[in-house]
């Protein structure tokens, strides 16, 4: 059996090689190594892609939510609510700008935010609402876009772990993950569903002025080569990136199938165990239909019910078998965002889930005899 890894980028490198490196070489002698031919290629092709009228490239996940911040004219004190339970990156930038965040609990089966807790967190001073389509599946958009309009609300969609994912609307519109909110931010770091390799990202937008504004903003506020109308950062996507990017790209769809079938495959060895929660799909296709793309499953996570996870996680680490636990502590226990104006009863999800949680290896690249000796080692631990 080949050895088995939480993430296989030199497998998927492979199958793209040839093109890589002839983008690569070519980028080397023609120097254009920041905003070349490839960065304006990849924007257009992401464009197509997604179907949203602007794609912004940028130098990370992380700086793209924060660009949306800025590019929407948030101002400190306005309260931005975005889920307890994620990686830190989107209240790392809230709190960057002086923003105050506002964290609320999850659902218990999608890991998404809880859009009744938004309701609720909901005061005079909120500005946004950040919703993280966690581990490739996307937050209820249809409820949240609706409480936004009526509460006048922007909708920043964190969309670093769902690229590719469509979502249906209760009205039958299908819409790609990060083209429903006002403005969207996406990463490409080397691990994500569409990775390059070094650090990558960008933002998404249908709004024209927006749009406008964020183009400035990721290059210093210059509108006009030296003329700074508003205060920037310096965050480009830089050529290298963008011809790893173009060649993966077609690939996407083909990507997230792998995926979805290698969910398929866990979920299937895995149902009927009574100390496991398999992920759910919000679809009802339990992440098996093929033609459906509602789950990209950027991560794979089962919840673990009997108090076993943390020895779950040696047992098959001990067995040369990694694993993840996204994510092991709640962002409002964590020191860098503790405020006391958080109640542990309003926390009951995410409190419980980051003790159940567990991610297994999930790539394109995994067979059937990894998915098979992954799977008889978590049914012969969980069931004793
Ligand atoms: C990876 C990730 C980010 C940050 O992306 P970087 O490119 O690493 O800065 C932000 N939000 C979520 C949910 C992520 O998974």
């Amino acid at each position: 059996m080949k050895k088995i890894q939480m993430v296989d980028l030199k497998g998927q490198y492979e199958g793209i090689k040839t093109e890589v490196n002839n983008s690569i070489s070519e980028i080397l002698n023609s120097s254009a190594f920041i905003n070349g031919p490839h960065v304006h290629a990849f924007q257009k092709e992401l464009e197509d892609y997604l179907g949203v009228k602007h794609v912004i490239p940028c130098a990370n996940g992380t700086d793209a939510l924060q660009i949306c911040m800025m590019g929407l004219g948030l101002q400190p004190g306005d309260e931005v609510i975005t889920a307890d339970f994620t990686f830190a990156a989107t209240v790392e930038v809230i709190a960057l700008l002086n923003l105050t965040p506002v964290l609320v609990d999850v659902e218990p089966d999608t890991f998404n935010i809880d859009v009744k807790a938004i309701e609720k967190a909901i005061t005079p001073r909120t500005k946004a609402i950040v919703p993280v389509h966690l581990f490739g599946q996307c937050a209820d958009m249809d409820a949240i876009m609706e409480l936004a309009k009526k509460h006048n609300l922007y909708v920043i969609e964190d969309n670093a772990q769902a690229i590719g994912a469509t979502y249906t609307s209760k009205d039958g519109t299908k819409q790609k993950a990060g083209t429903m909110g006002h403005v969207a931010s996406t990463s490409f770091f080397p691990s994500k569903n569409l990775g390059c390799y070094g650090d990558g990202g960008a933002i998404f937008t249908n709004d024209d002025d927006l749009a406008h504004t964020i183009r400035g903003m990721v290059n210093h506020g210059m509108y006009k080569r030296y003329y700074h109308d508003v205060v920037g950062v310096n965050s480009r996507l830089d050529s290298i990136q963008a011809a790893v990017l173009r060649a993966k790209l077609p690939k996407l769809d083909s990507y997230n199938k792998k995926r979805r079938e290698a969910a398929k495959k866990y979920s299937e060895a895995l149902k009927g165990q009574a100390n496991i929660i398999l992920p759910k799909t919000t679809n009802d296709c339990d992440g098996i239909c093929d033609t459906c793309d509602c789950h990209v499953f950027h991560q794979y996570t089962l919840r673990i019910l009997n108090g076993k996870r943390d020895a779950l996680v040696e047992h098959l680490n001990a067995n040369d078998v990694p694993c993840g636990v996204y994510y092991p502590v709640p962002l409002h226990k964590q020191k860098a965002y503790l405020d006391e104006r958080y109640k542990e009863e309003d926390f009951g999800v995410t409190n419980q889930l980051i003790n159940e949680v567990i991610s297994l290896p999930m790539h394109t690249e995994l067979d059937d005899e990894q998915i098979q000796h992954i799977t008889n080692l978590v049914i012969n631990f969980v069931k004793e």
